[in-house]
């Protein structure tokens, strides 16, 4: 890609780059490896501005990887309600477990431990080990992979396993391996300020000298586009129960396929996390809620129950477009299932739930109460 020379420059210009005009952001300036990986794990697809607060919140509550092995998992997943891919959330507790048991409660500094850890891959255990203990490992994901393709003009998907695999030897080539840590957050923050998907900004960057991309007049034009997987359409059917005191009810965070009328995908659509009652349907929203209701209420009672239409709930997750029908059902006494417990519907904030589930409730608070049929 480069001479000698042409790398010492770049590398230099890069990390100087760096060093005067980085963001001050809660997680720059620490080593401490708990304080980076949270950071890291917290950044994977959700911008910084919504990340900042959730970030300052977890670690006053969760000081070190003791305090967060030892949490209830509910008050993990309730600290990270509303940041999404709760995933993210239940792997990171489930290595600081691991970390405490296998560990001694210190952080790992050898690469294959790293990886052994739940919820950690290539990318973030190369940010850890570099920031945290100066070890030479270059990150790469989408912003780096778009910065290194920009500057070797690397052309065609960069997701294609053969083209991450030789972007990665590149980023390898080009670290800097006496201030790693430095260097990938520096490529990391170039990616993210600069070198930006739509429309690079050449004119500000340091490494306008040594982009191909640039020289060619194709920055923009890379990376090529990646094939989309085709959206998947889907329509739900949700029971929002709400009782005199403003209370509702809502189901426990359902397993791969616990309850009869489940379709599989409804456990990821509702983040593995506390839920109303919803199904999948394919016909009336509301008959087929009805049946549904009949089956999951033992007793008959369901069948004198008013089912208030509120608005409809457009939410996409990855290439699902869901659309939900919330029925409100104001009653006197809820109904005993098992495992359920019951919140105050404005304010669903003592359980963790999905960004689903919360748009369903507030759609409920607008729900048409059905006028009484004449007798
Ligand atoms: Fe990106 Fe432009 Fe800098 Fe090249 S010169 S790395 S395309 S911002």
């Amino acid at each position: 890609m480069f001479n000698a020379r042409e790398f010492a420059t770049f590398r230099k210009q890069l990390l100087g780059w760096f060093r005067q005009f980085q963001r001050d952001l809660p997680w720059r300036g620490t080593k401490d490896p708990y304080c980076i990986w949270l950071s890291e794990i917290m950044l994977q697809q959700t911008r910084v501005a919504a990340v900042i607060p959730y970030y300052e919140k977890f670690l006053q509550r969760f000081r070190d990887v003791h305090a967060l092995a030892a949490a209830p998992e509910e008050e993990v997943l309730r600290l990270w309600a509303g940041l999404g891919y709760y995933s993210r959330a239940r792997n990171l507790q489930k290595a600081a477990q691991q970390i405490v048991a296998r560990h001694g409660g210190q952080f790992p500094t050898h690469m294959e431990d790293v990886l052994g850890l739940p919820g950690i891959g290539n990318y973030t255990a190369a940010a850890i080990l570099s920031i945290a203990f100066n070890e030479k490992h270059a990150v790469l994901d989408g912003n780096v992979a778009r910065v290194v393709a920009r500057l070797g003009a690397i052309r065609g998907d960069l997701r294609e396993p053969r083209r991450w695999q030789k972007l990665q030897q590149t980023a390898d080539a080009l670290l800097d391996v006496n201030s790693p840590g430095d260097w990938n957050q520096a490529m990391m923050e170039l990616g993210a300020t600069v070198c930006l998907p739509k429309s690079p900004q050449c004119l500000f960057c340091p490494a306008a000298p040594f982009c191909e991309a640039r020289k060619l007049g194709i920055a923009e034009d890379l990376p090529e586009k990646r094939k989309k997987r085709a959206t998947v359409h889907i329509i739900l059917a949700a029971a929002i129960f709400a009782d005199k005191n403003g209370r509702t009810l809502l189901l426990p965070p359902p397993q791969e396929k616990n309850e009869e009328s489940i379709a599989d995908f409804i456990p990821t659509i509702v983040s593995r996390l506390w839920h109303f009652p919803i199904i999948s349907v394919n016909g009336d929203p509301a008959a087929k809620l009805r049946a549904f209701l009949k089956r999951f209420v033992p007793g008959g009672r369901s069948a004198k129950w008013e089912l208030a239409p509120a608005v409809n709930v457009r939410h996409a997750v990855t290439y699902r477009d869901i659309t939900i029908f919330p029925f409100r059902i104001n009653l006197k006494k809820f109904p005993r299932i098992p495992g359920a417990k019951h919140v105050a519907l404005h304010d669903l904030s003592a359980l963790p739930i999905s960004n689903l589930t919360r748009k369903v409730a507030q759609a409920a608070e607008t729900a048409a109460i059905p006028l009484k049929k004449k007798r």
